[in-house]
């Protein structure tokens, strides 16, 4: 997904709120070789992926250079709280930029109710430029992209679904250098993406990512100590 012209990245901006906070905690190369070894176990399955090390190119928005797919191919599903910052931010009511029966947005009994509104197959938000009108109030699925975080069973290579107690303990000990137990937290990126041309990520900077990817994908933090 594109930002406009004047925003030219996601992840570089979020980086830049929440990096300082990790100098001198970050010890992540002792957990490269167990995220590898899992990565290792699901890639044939996950082609259209990545595994994101520190060390790899950071993103940064190659506008010009993307084709929006995401912003066409899929509709995006929002909470409460998304639709509010939305709505805020057009100064729309909801039922112009959602999904609508009868003129009322389709509300289904999921975490994310509603789903954005499309128009000529796609989100209705989507510039003729391909970028985003509403890129600082884009939903939470918006910004996580072009990154996505899973668990795998290092001895099974099943993708799990740990509590959110064990999913926070995973990522607590992967941004600690301590050894993981129960599954592995893997940083994936979307390779039909064409923004993986910045300078190397360092580990501090690959820590926040992690972070920034767990608070927006799973809606909580997962700094060591809090
Ligand atoms: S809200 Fe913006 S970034 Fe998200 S799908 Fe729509 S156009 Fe794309």
């Amino acid at each position: 997904m594109r930002s406009p012209a004047s925003v030219r990245s996601t992840g570089a901006v979020a980086l830049a709120a929440l990096g300082s906070g990790y100098h001198g905690r970050v010890v992540v190369a002792a957990g490269t070789a167990k995220q590898e070894a899992a990565w290792a176990l699901i890639e044939e399955r996950y082609t259209g992926y990545g595994l994101v090390l520190p060390g790899d190119p950071s993103f940064i928005c190659q506008a010009e250079r993307c084709d929006a797919l995401c912003c066409r191919a899929y509709s995006v599903a929002v909470n409460d709280e998304e639709v509010e910052r939305l709505a805020a931010a057009t100064t729309f009511p909801a039922a112009r930029f959602l999904e609508c029966e009868d003129g009322e947005p389709i509300n289904l009994p999921l975490e994310r109710p509603f789903v954005l509104g499309r128009e000529d197959d796609h989100c209705v938000f989507l510039s003729q430029d391909r970028s985003c009108q509403q890129y600082a109030a884009r939903p939470d699925t918006c910004q996580l992209y072009p990154h996505q975080i899973l668990f795998v069973n290092p001895s099974s290579g099943r993708v799990m679904q740990p509590s959110p107690a064990e999913q926070q303990q995973a990522v607590h000990a992967l941004l600690a250098g301590d050894p993981v137990a129960g599954s592995v937290p893997l940083l994936l990126r979307h390779l039909e993406c064409p923004g993986f041309t910045g300078p190397p990520t360092n580990p501090a900077d690959w820590a926040a990512l992690l972070r920034v990817t767990y608070a927006l994908q799973w809606g909580d933090e997962a700094t060591p100590g809090g």
